[in-house]
């Protein structure tokens, strides 16, 4: 059994019912029991050059699982899951009605053409490091320290809904 943070994120479409139909799907995966919902921050969107305040607000928070599953099967279920949710494969960082990304999966440390762990970015953002220390107030990003001292370093925006 590993314990996997999951973070996930939605700018477009009802927000709210989408995050709570793709929990309810990521809780019903065979492999998959979740174990801590975050809070959830209302963020605005990032695009390859910065804060981008008219572009519709993102919802994002973090889940908390433990699982049998391996990363890549697990980053299969999460993909499907953005799939089910009506996710677009349009340009980088643009809106989406719902983004899962594998934070980290029991500290594990790889790199392959499809995942990478922990997640490379994850380290820097608030919207993410937030919500998982409101669930997980002594977690560890593998190799780059506590979330808590992580946290304090980032300056984006959250705002808890
Ligand atoms: P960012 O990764 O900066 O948050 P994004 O979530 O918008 O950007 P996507 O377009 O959703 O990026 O994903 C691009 C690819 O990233 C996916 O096809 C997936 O194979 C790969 N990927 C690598 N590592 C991870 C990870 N830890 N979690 C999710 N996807 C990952
Ligand atoms: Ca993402
Ligand atoms: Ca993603």
């Amino acid at each position: 059994m590993t314990h996997a943070v999951i973070a996930f994120g939605a700018n477009l479409g009802d927000r709210e019912a989408t995050i709570a139909s793709a929990t309810r799907a990521l809780a019903g995966t065979e492999g998959v029991t979740l174990v801590a919902v975050s809070p959830v921050y209302e963020t605005p969107a990032i695009r390859g050059d910065g804060v981008d305040h008219d572009a519709p607000g993102y919802l994002n928070g973090v889940l908390a699982v433990d699982t049998t599953l391996e990363p890549h099967d697990l980053l299969d279920v999460l993909q499907a899951i953005e799939t089910e949710h009506g996710r677009v494969r349009a340009e980088h960082w643009g809106d989406r009605t719902l983004d899962l990304d594998l934070i980290d999966f029991g500290g594990r440390v790889l790199a392959d053409d499809r995942l990478v762990l922990p997640h490379p970015r994850a380290w820097q953002r608030a919207f993410v490091l937030q919500p998982w220390l409101d669930i997980e107030p002594d977690a560890v990003l593998a190799g780059r320290g506590s979330v808590a001292a992580l946290r304090l370093a980032a300056h984006d925006e959250v705002v808890r809904r």
